[in-house]
Order: structure tokens, then C-alpha cells, then sequence
């Protein structure tokens, strides 16, 4: 990277990202919700992309694996906080939205979700890794669960009932550096939720899950904005199973290095 885009990196990386997209360009109050919808994605897919490319060149410029680690702390708590504030304004628009959303099952201690298989960016994963890597019980959970899990689809992950190896007492106990697909999977119907995962898992049953579809919308597009940004920095840049990416990095402490230098040190997602 040149000087004059370092010292441009470093200026903005770490800046919170906008928590929201400002309002759509004018010659748009005319579009049809469903294109409006469509616009503001490609926005948010947009605005992920920028934000992120500008965390992944200071990423691999940081001098040292400290300062490296938060730059790419930064990309998931702009990318959560992004999605978070966009799912509020778009639940707060109106009142039958308001009430949708007030409708929502999940809380505190239900975690029939937290056994499907949990599909998240190279960078989450890695943010996700580190928190992990605080937590003795936490890494061999992972080690533990890996196997089991290995080379699974999402309906053999729910048949094999195996729970996420971050959950512990019923809660995340990484909360605040979850992936964005744990904050998207929002049900209306908890009880749903554990049919689903007691009926060993069949597709069929999966999908009689009532989710709220637009925070996954939204997810989706600020991931393929993430995705986009490593792939413009040639960067492997698939998706990964949570489980099996973790267990990677907590037995490969070179892998964040070699990713960043553009090696492809993950499986991707199946
Ligand atoms: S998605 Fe289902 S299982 Fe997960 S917290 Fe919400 S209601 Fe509970
Ligand atoms: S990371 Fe946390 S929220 Fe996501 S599946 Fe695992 S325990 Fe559940």
C-alpha cells in the first residue's frame, strides 16, 4: 500500500461505521416498496463493502497482531451495529411493524437455535476466535465439538442435536461479538423453534420455523458487502462454518497471518 493510503487508512479505520444508511436519493419516492427495499440492500451491501476494504488494508499495514485484531474487531462491531440499526428502523417504520416486532419469541436462555449450523464471514469467525481464545473451557469446547460436527449440512448438523460450543449455561458467551446470522435468526415461536430441533431436524420442520425474514435481508447484504471487500483485496473470501473455522484457529496460530496474506487457509462453508 502506498504512504498516502496509509496514512488515509489509518485516518478512518476504527471510526465507528454509520449505524444506519441515510435516507435513499431522491428520484426514488416513486419506486414500489419492493424496489425501495432492493435499493436500500444494495446500499448497505455498499457501504459494508467501503467500510470494510478500508479495515482490511490497515489490517494487513498494522505493525503488530494487537492493533492487527482490533482493525478486525472493528469490521464486526460496524457490521453489527449497522445491522442492529437498520432491523430497529426498519421495525419502528409503522405501527403493524412495531407490533411484529413486539411479537418476537427470543430471549434470554432459549437456545434451540443455538444447535443449527451457524454459516458466518472469514472475519467474524476470526473476531469470534479471539474471544474464544480467552477461555480455556471455551477453546476445548470447541476442540471438543469440531469432530462431531465436521462436514455436515445444516439438516445433518440439527439431526446430530450437537449445541453451538459457545453456548454455555443456556446463554452466548460471546454475546457481543456473536456473527451477524445470530443476530439475524429471529423467531415468533420459540416452540417452533424446539420442534424443529427435537424432530431431528428435517428440512420440513426447519421451515415451519416462523422467522422474521428482513434482519436476515439485511444481514445477508452487509455479509456480501464484507465478502465483496476480501475478494477486492484478494482475500479468500467465502463463507465458513463457525465451529470448524474456530477450531482451525485455535490450533493454527499462523492462520490469521496467511489469510491476510492471501493464502486460502479455510473449507468453505458445505
Ligand atoms: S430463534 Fe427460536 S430458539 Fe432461538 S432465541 Fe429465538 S425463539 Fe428461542
Ligand atoms: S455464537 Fe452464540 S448465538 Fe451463535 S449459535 Fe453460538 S451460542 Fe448461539
Amino acid at each position: 500500500m502506498g504512504e498516502a493510503k496509509r496514512r488515509q487508512s489509518a485516518q478512518t479505520v476504527g471510526r465507528p461505521w454509520p449505524p444506519k444508511l441515510p435516507p435513499l436519493p431522491p428520484g426514488t419516492a416513486n419506486a414500489t416498496p419492493a424496489t425501495r427495499e432492493l435499493q436500500r440492500l444494495a446500499m448497505l451491501g455498499r457501504m459494508a463493502e467501503t467500510n470494510t476494504r478500508t479495515a482490511l488494508q490497515a489490517a494487513r499495514a498494522a505493525t503488530d497482531n494487537g492493533a492487527r485484531d482490533q482493525i478486525l474487531d472493528s469490521i464486526l462491531q460496524g457490521a453489527c451495529g449497522l445491522l442492529e440499526g437498520e432491523v430497529r428502523t426498519a421495525y419502528a417504520a409503522n405501527a403493524e411493524s412495531a407490533r411484529l416486532w413486539s411479537t418476537v419469541a427470543c430471549r434470554k436462555g432459549c437456545s434451540w437455535c443455538c444447535h443449527i449450523q451457524v454459516e458466518t464471514t472469514i472475519v467474524e469467525a476470526i473476531v469470534v476466535s479471539r474471544q474464544v481464545a480467552k477461555s480455556e473451557s471455551l477453546t476445548a469446547s470447541v476442540l471438543a465439538a469440531a469432530p462431531a460436527v465436521a462436514g455436515t449440512d445444516s439438516v445433518g448438523r440439527l439431526r446430530k442435536r450437537v449445541a453451538c460450543p459457545l453456548l454455555v449455561d443456556g446463554a452466548c458467551s460471546v454475546y457481543d461479538h456473536r456473527p451477524g446470522a445470530c443476530r439475524a435468526h429471529v423467531s415468533l415461536d420459540d416452540k417452533a423453534c424446539e420442534t424443529a430441533l427435537k424432530t431431528a431436524g428435517t428440512a420440513d420442520e426447519a421451515r415451519k420455523i416462523p422467522t422474521v425474514v428482513v434482519p436476515r435481508k439485511i444481514d445477508t447484504a452487509i455479509s456480501f458487502g464484507v465478502r465483496r471487500a476480501c475478494a477486492a483485496e484478494n482475500l479468500q473470501s467465502c463463507d465458513v462454518e463457525l465451529t470448524a473455522a474456530l477450531c482451525l484457529l485455535a490450533t493454527d496460530s499462523t492462520a490469521v497471518s496467511r489469510w491476510l496474506a492471501g493464502e486460502t487457509v479455510f473449507t468453505p462453508y458445505p
